[in-house]
């Protein structure tokens, strides 16, 4: 049987509309894995390598606007 406890954790979602580019999320991050991106002269947050999340949260806590929420697993 396939061990359901160990689901492997996944890295938060950036709510993209709401994101206002601040960059904060960058900053905290200490896997380095989010970035700046201008989509459509936007600036956004953008998660470039999930899989290396730690899934520590600092992200989240850090965003002023609540754009990045934790996603479920
Ligand atoms: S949860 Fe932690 S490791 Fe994952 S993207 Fe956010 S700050 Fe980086
Ligand atoms: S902290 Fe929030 S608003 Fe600022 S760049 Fe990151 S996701 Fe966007």
């Amino acid at each position: 049987m396939p061990d359901t406890t160990r689901q492997p954790k996944a890295a938060p979602l950036i709510d993209t509309r709401r994101c206002s580019g601040c960059g904060r999320c960058v900053a905290v991050c200490p896997e380095r894995i989010i970035t700046l991106e201008t989509t459509h002269h936007r600036k956004h947050a953008v998660i470039t390598e999930p899989h290396r999340c730690t899934t520590c949260g600092r992200c989240i806590t850090v965003c002023p606007l609540e754009a990045i929420s934790s996603s479920p697993f």
